[in-house]
């Protein structure tokens, strides 16, 4: 009925202006691949059972695959332990929220058909939808739907007793050669009455969890990390001092709570039942999403919603606009804009994402001398990028309506701390000391 495209609009806003189909398990390989390299390994087979916080520490005790068990004490503890989090139970934090009626079920499956290849196919029928997510390998797609009521009590569905309505609804030439995997589920939607409790931290779905419409779940779960990752660094090597830590619940949980809502309400409109919802989702929907998609502004809109390079934190305890930057210029809290640069007059064209450091504080310069080194005194964690003038920067510039002349201190996370017009050594060090709290070398204590 209609094609609904995303990545164009996003040309501008980042080099990956694409809808990645990535299953979970690439992405744990990946990261777990990762985080080899840097000479840690995932424990499997063993289980957070007991926590203890003490004012300096907590000690966790953990029961491992052959029986035993063992204790480890820590000084923070970031639960990511998925929607039965231990360590929000074990800390008493309450999961506010409530089960859907609907049962989910998902399949992986090699199936021939009428898809559209490389592409999320939506199906919207009078009684609920279908997605086919295009994976790696030929004629591997994998479906998500909801069950049809008849079949919603029933403990014993296979994915034989779904053909038929996915074949009634998507396509009688649906032909299914094999299912690797399925299952059903309940869906909820909650979360957390807090993200902290002293020195534990609540993240991704243990801290919130929603419809899969939208897919937006992991992506929020591994935003919550980026949040508080280069806060917690900071932290444990005694750069800053623990306040820091508050802000991570301060800017995470109202995206959470946003996105909760958005979905709760994409999830009902998807859903909803009747002979008007059956309407809305036949005859509405996909029209409507089409049209709307044509205009620009809209398209930019849901872009930057669903690959959430929207998100930005301008109520946060550690966004300051100073005066002198016109309204439309990127502001404090913002995610700083994607922009291809000159860092030399007679230099190539660089990726400006590429060098950012995501361990440390970055200082851009607009259209005034960079300050030189060590006068910010705000130690080893400022790298400070001077963009000279040039006309290829000037539309590049323009185009982002970052003004001449400005100056943006981005966290290590890419969002914006500081930003104003003339830059003034006096009110960076007030920043650094009074919102990022960070300690000058003689007075850090890693903890
Ligand atoms: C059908 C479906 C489709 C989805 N599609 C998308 C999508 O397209 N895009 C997207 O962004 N999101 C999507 N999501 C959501 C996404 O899968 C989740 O948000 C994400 O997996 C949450 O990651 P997590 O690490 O917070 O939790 P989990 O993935 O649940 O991981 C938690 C881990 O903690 C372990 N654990 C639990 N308790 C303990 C304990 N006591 N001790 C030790 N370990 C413990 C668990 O074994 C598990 O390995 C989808 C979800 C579903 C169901």
């Amino acid at each position: 009925m209609a094609r609904v495209p995303l990545g164009e609009a996003g040309q501008s806003v980042t080099p990956y202006p694409f809808i990645l189909i990535l299953g979970q398990d690439d992405n744990e390989r990946i990261m777990g691949e990762r985080l080899r390299d840097w000479g840690m390994s995932v424990q499997w087979n063993t289980e957070l059972v007991r926590l203890e916080q003490a004012p300096d520490r907590v000690s966790a005790t953990l029961a491992v695959g052959d029986g035993t068990s063992r204790k480890v004490t820590a000084a923070w503890v970031a639960g990511c332990d998925g929607a039965r989090s231990s360590v929000r139970e074990l800390n008493g934090i309450t999961f506010a929220g409530a089960p859907y009626e609907h049962v989910f079920f998902v399949a992986d499956t090699q199936v021939t058909g009428n898809m559209v290849p490389d592409e999320v196919n939506v199906y919207l029928w009078r009684q609920g939808f279908h997605l086919f997510f295009p994976m790696r390998g030929k004629d591997h797609w994998r479906v998500v739907g909801i069950l049809p009521p008849t079949l919603r009590d029933r403990k014993d569905v296979s994915f034989d007793g779904v053909i038929p309505s996915l074949r009634g609804e998507a396509g009688p030439g649906l032909s299914f050669e094999s299912c690797s995997w399925f299952s059903t589920y309940r869906i909820q939607h909650r979360s957390a009455l807090h993200f902290r409790d002293r020195r534990c931290f609540l993240l991704g779905d243990a801290a919130h969890i929603h419809s899969p419409v939208g897919a937006q779940g992991m992506n929020t779960g591994l935003q919550d990390a980026y949040n508080l990752g280069w806060k917690l660094a900071l932290v444990v090597q005694g750069r800053a001092a623990a306040t820091l830590l508050d802000s991570y619940e301060q800017e995470r949980m109202p995206i959470a709570r946003r996105l909760l809502n958005t979905t709760d309400r994409a999830f009902r409109l998807v859903v909803s039942g009747g002979w008007l919802g059956g309407l809305l989702r036949t005859q509405v929907i996909a029209r409507i999403a089409a049209l709307a998609m044509s205009v620009e502004r809209i398209q930019r809109l849901a872009f930057r919603i669903v690959s959430q390079t929207g998100i930005a934190y301008r109520q946060s305890p550690l966004s300051e606009p100073l005066e002198g930057l016109p309204p439309e210029a990127p502001r404090a809290g913002d995610r700083f804009p994607w922009l291809r640069l000159r860092f030399r007059v007679d230099g190539p064209v660089e990726d400006l994402f590429e060098k950012l450091d995501d361990t440390r504080l970055t200082l851009i310069v607009i259209g005034q001398p960079a300050p030189p080194e060590g006068a910010l005194a705000l130690g080893d964690p400022l790298c400070v990028l001077a963009i000279p003038a040039h006309p290829a920067n000037d539309v590049e510039l323009a185009r982002a309506q970052i003004p001449r002349p400005s100056f943006y201190l981005l966290r290590p996370d890419g969002h914006v701390g500081l930003c104003g017009a003339r830059l003034e050594a006096a009110p960076i060090a007030r920043y650094a000391s009074e919102r990022l709290v960070l300690r000058s070398a003689a007075t850090r204590n890693p903890s």
